[in-house]
């Protein structure tokens, strides 16, 4: 049996987004910048999907800027606001310290490369950032404030709409990596005047494309220069068929709402029951501060890139740590230790995320796999 718990990383296509992905690639396979009628079919898809996907995260359609995923989009919102920045004499970055390398690195990059300052926000032990040190970063010569909408590592969420408020009103860009948000959480309502990003394959839609939702009246420089698709804003031609797929998933996701409470209850069921069986488990975020597709623990005395091999390979359950591999070493995640918790903790977390196809079955059997294996990772270590 395979148990699939790492619906963080990537979800599984969805049979409606699948077929409709299908049928435009056998039906709609012109190019959609074409001016006969093959291309004008493949135009019509995709400002279709345009408009679906507006209208389901409640923002003008002319705002979205389709993508490769969320790593490019963070990019490319990141790029445009520093180099206006720059053009003004802003050269400074407000960051949280728990982004996405896409984000992150990308900030690092622009200080390394092009001499921006960096104030990295700490989040709290909750995993979430506070208003206030946000806040407290921002400067005239602040280019852009950076801070995603859940955390992808301990599902954490973040005081999005009150930062965008708080951005308006001093003048500051604000981007959002809402990739763990939309198609999860409402997202979309209120964020007129910052950027947002989103990809399809957190939401049971195609890999290899995503959206960056520009700030509404936003004149907009691209950072992938070619043909004038995308209205200007992104060059090469449109990912047509992964497009569709985005708008039939998004909306599958939107309409199932109910999904949400079952996901809740079958988290909720998994950490009491963790709790009961396994010794040493504790809670990474809190529960009613995180969505209720992530969960992210750490066993003591566990290393958890150890544990969730064994999990693989054993049992069939696949999950995933935060920590990163470097050269055969295995470093603490990143982001547990951001929110200030020690080595030991860091290590030895591991993140079950779940899906709207995630079943009872699954759960019970990833509960007895995690028990039994870390009773044998404990043993083999005395
Ligand atoms: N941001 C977050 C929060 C993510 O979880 C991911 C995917 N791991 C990305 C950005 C990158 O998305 P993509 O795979 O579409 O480039």
């Amino acid at each position: 049996m395979r148990v699939y718990l790492d619906n963080a990383a990537t979800t599984r296509i969805s049979e409606k987004a699948l077929l409709a992905m299908e049928e435009v690639m056998r039906e709609s396979w012109g190019n959609a910048s074409s001016g006969h009628g093959m291309g004008m079919a493949a135009r019509v898809e995709v400002e279709k999907a345009r408009n679906i996907i507006g209208a389901l995260l409640n923002v003008d359609p002319a705002r979205i800027v389709f993508t490769s995923g969320a790593t490019e989009a963070n990019n490319a919102a990141l790029r445009f606001y520093a180099m206006e920045g720059k053009r003004v004499g802003q050269n400074h970055l407000v960051v949280s310290g728990i982004e996405h390398p896409s984000v992150l690195e990308y900030c690092k990059y622009l200080k390394r490369a092009h001499e921006f300052e960096l104030s990295v926000v700490k989040p709290e032990d909750t995993g979430v950032v506070r208003l206030e040190d946000i806040e407290r970063e921002i400067r005239p010569d602040t280019a852009f404030v950076a801070v995603m909408a859940v955390s992808n590592e301990v599902g954490s969420i973040q005081p999005f709409g009150a930062i965008h408020d708080l951005c308006r009103s001093r003048g500051v860009p604000y981007h959002c990596d809402a990739t763990q948000a939309v198609g999860h959480i409402p997202f979309g309502v209120g964020m007129d005047d910052s950027s947002f990003s989103f990809s399809a394959h957190k939401f049971h839609g195609g890999k290899g494309v995503g959206a960056l939702v520009l700030p509404a009246a936003c004149s907009f420089r691209p950072m992938i220069i070619g043909g004038n698709q995308e209205y200007n804003r992104r060059a090469g031609t449109e990912n047509a068929s992964g497009i569709v797929s985005m708008a039939v998933s998004l909306s599958e996701q939107s309409c199932n709402n109910g999904f949400l409470n079952r996901i809740s209850e079958l988290k909720q069921y998994f950490w009491k029951n963790l709790q009961e069986q396994v010794e040493g488990v504790i809670l990474n975020g809190t529960l009613a501060g995180t969505v209720p597709y992530i969960l992210n623990v750490s066993f003591q005395g566990v290393r958890g890139d150890v544990l969730a091999s064994m999990l693989s390979e054993r049992y069939g359950v696949y999950c995933s740590t935060g920590s990163a591999c470097c050269s055969g070493d295995t470093m603490p995640s990143r982001v547990l230790k951001e929110m200030g918790f020690s080595d030991e903790r860091a290590m030895g977390s591991v993140r079950f995320s779940f899906s709207r196809y995630t079943t009872e079955e699954d759960v019970e059997c990833a509960i007895r796999a995690v028990s039994k294996s870390v009773s044998s990772i404990r043993c083999v270590d005395l």
